[in-house]
């Protein structure tokens, strides 16, 4: 199997990916399966799957790494098994980064995670940097790792932390996957920063199509990610026509996504959310417009 680096670094045209999470209950992997057997996300020239750790509401961390040896074995491509340091100790951690090796990943994307409570701290791994740091001393792996165009939630200041960025990277980072955002010009104003700061590494922009209102209440509030005045006024057009608010969602993100590769983003993530629709009526479209922008 592939490391993503050189997917970034050989491929050449943007870099196509999409995130599921682990469902909360096992019998939810056979639908997620179901679903990605569907689509087939290799024939609609998908380079990776991601796969969330600890998020999305699944408490069951083996999962990550079964769903991501699943994909790698069922749809010959790469896995993007992503890792968090909120409860990681040194000795965990290596156990963790044996069975993901043992079991063919060979990517990862390394996460602080979101903290379970104000005050928690974990002296070993504060901040992704520090996980960073000791999964590239231990494997060989290719390291992934998250960017806030917009600035992290926690942080006090507004907009992309340059030094953040540097951090991951000298610890490790061999390419970033950016959080979602609804308003393009803060990808390209964080591309902006990263260039005249000489920082190369290749960055997917990440998008999320809307889906209902409540979702992007909730991401707003949890990642603070700001919302356009026609995004807003499409939310409340189809408010409570959630079928077409969904359509609308979609055909907003395919906009955005056409918009960042006539720019020439490195490559596009998209925020599936286990949603057979988005793969269904995004991939094949993305993949077009993909493949009409390959120099070979
Ligand atoms: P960090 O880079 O460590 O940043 C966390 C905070 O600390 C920020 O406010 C930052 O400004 C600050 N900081 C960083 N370094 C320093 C320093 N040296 N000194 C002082 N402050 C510092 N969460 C999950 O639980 N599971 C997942 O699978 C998951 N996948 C994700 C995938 C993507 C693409 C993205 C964008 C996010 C994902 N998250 C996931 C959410 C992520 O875990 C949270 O956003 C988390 O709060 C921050 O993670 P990080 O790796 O960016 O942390």
């Amino acid at each position: 199997m592939s490391k993503i680096i050189d997917i970034y670094k050989n491929k050449p045209a943007p870099v196509l990916s999409f995130e599921i999470f682990p469902p909360k209950k096992n019998s939810g992997v056979a639908s997620l399966y179901k679903i990605l057997g569907e689509v087939d996300p290799k024939a609609l020239g998908v380079d990776y799957v991601s796969v969330t750790y600890g998020a999305g509401g699944s408490g069951n961390s083996v999962q990550t790494r079964k769903i991501a040896e699943y994909i790698q074995k069922e749809f010959k491509i790469p896995a993007l098994h992503h890792l968090t340091g909120v409860n990681q100790t040194p000795e965990r951690l290596r156990e963790n980064l044996d069975a993901i090796q043992t079991a063919g990943i060979e990517n990862i994307l390394a996460l602080r995670g979101d903290l379970p409570d104000a005050d928690y701290v974990n002296h070993d791994y504060p901040y992704a940097k520090d996980l960073i740091h000791d999964i590239a001393a231990y494997t060989d792996l290719t390291i992934g790792a998250a960017i806030y165009p917009e600035g992290h939630v926690d942080s006090p200041v507004t907009g992309i932390s340059l030094n953040g960025v540097k951090e991951k990277i000298v610890n490790g980072t061999d390419f970033l996957i950016s959080q979602l955002f609804f308003e393009n010009s803060v990808f390209y104003n964080m591309q902006d920063a990263l260039k005249a700061n000489y920082i190369k590494v290749p960055v997917s922009a990440g998008i999320m199509p809307i889906i209902s209102k409540s979702q992007v209440d909730r991401m707003t509030y949890m990642i603070g990610s700001s919302l356009p005045a026609h995004l807003i006024k499409l939310i409340h057009k189809y408010e409570n026509k959630p079928e077409s608010l969904q359509q609308a969602g979609i055909e907003y993100a395919l906009e955005q996504i056409h918009d960042l590769l006539d720019h020439g983003v490195d490559g596009i993530h998209i925020y599936a959310m286990n949603r057979s629709k988005i793969l269904h009526e995004m991939l094949p479209i993305i993949n077009q417009e993909i493949q009409s922008k390959s120099t070979v």
